[in-house]
């Protein structure tokens, strides 16, 4: 199996109300790097009319982008127990 397949095995249990990510818009439009818009290996990171958004849904919960971030505008923590990703290929 390819990673991407590996992927996609995996099984997202989405606690809606709930997001675990949480971006500090203010704080993000003086970031010059915005190194969250390509250091999250599942791509959930964009930009639109100058904001951030997560898609934190889909989230690999590696924390990448908790400690790339240069300005601290992101808040991260582990879903609640039994929400989250459920990797089926380790
Ligand atoms: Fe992407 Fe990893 Fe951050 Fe989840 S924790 S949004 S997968 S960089």
């Amino acid at each position: 199996l390819s990673l991407a397949d590996k992927l996609s095995l995996n099984k997202f249990e989405v606690n809606e109300g709930e997001p675990h990510i949480r971006i500090d818009q203010q704080v993000c439009r003086t970031c010059r790097e915005k190194s969250c818009l390509t250091a999250c290996p599942a791509g959930l990171y964009s930009e639109q009319n100058d904001q951030i958004t997560v898609e934190w849904a889909g989230c690999l919960e590696c924390g990448t982008c908790r400690i790339i971030c240069g300005k601290k505008a992101i808040s991260w923590e582990y879903p609640q127990g039994g929400f989250g990703i459920i990797y089926r290929q380790g």
